[in-house]
């Protein structure tokens, strides 16, 4: 059995999830978009994940980005590890891909990072 809250909207149902043999079974939802949300968190959890990327030569030494849409849970680690080694050059804009294809993902800024003047 799983447990987990439902994210779908303020009210915060606890929902479990369960399997047998044939079916996967939803229970504490107040909605059925708590059993589709459920469902989808039982057979494979996704979250939008943020993190800080490295900047050379910038007015700030990182910049936060965010995956371009929700990526596998255990794929997170995996992407932090590999954004540890990198960096990016200044100067970087609010919305700008700073990765097409980390691991397959892609990787926008989540705010502006300037060029440090000499
Ligand atoms: S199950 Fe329905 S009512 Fe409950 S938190 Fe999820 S969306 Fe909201």
């Amino acid at each position: 059995m799983k447990e987990m809250i439902c994210t779908q909207c303020e009210r915060g149902c606890l929902l479990r999830a369960d399997s047998d043999l044939y079916e996967i079974s939803v229970s504490g939802n107040e909605c059925p978009r708590g059993r589709e949300y459920a469902l989808g968190e039982y057979a494979s959890p996704v979250r939008t994940a943020v993190f800080n990327v490295r900047v050379r030569g910038g007015t700030a030494p990182v910049v936060a980005a965010r995956t371009a849409r929700p990526v596998a849970v255990n794929k997170i680690l995996p992407l932090s590890r590999l954004l540890a080694k990198l960096e990016v050059a200044a100067p970087v804009r609010e919305g700008q891909t700073l990765f097409a294809a980390l691991l397959g993902e892609s990787l926008t800024a989540v705010s502006s990072v300037g060029r440090k003047e000499i």
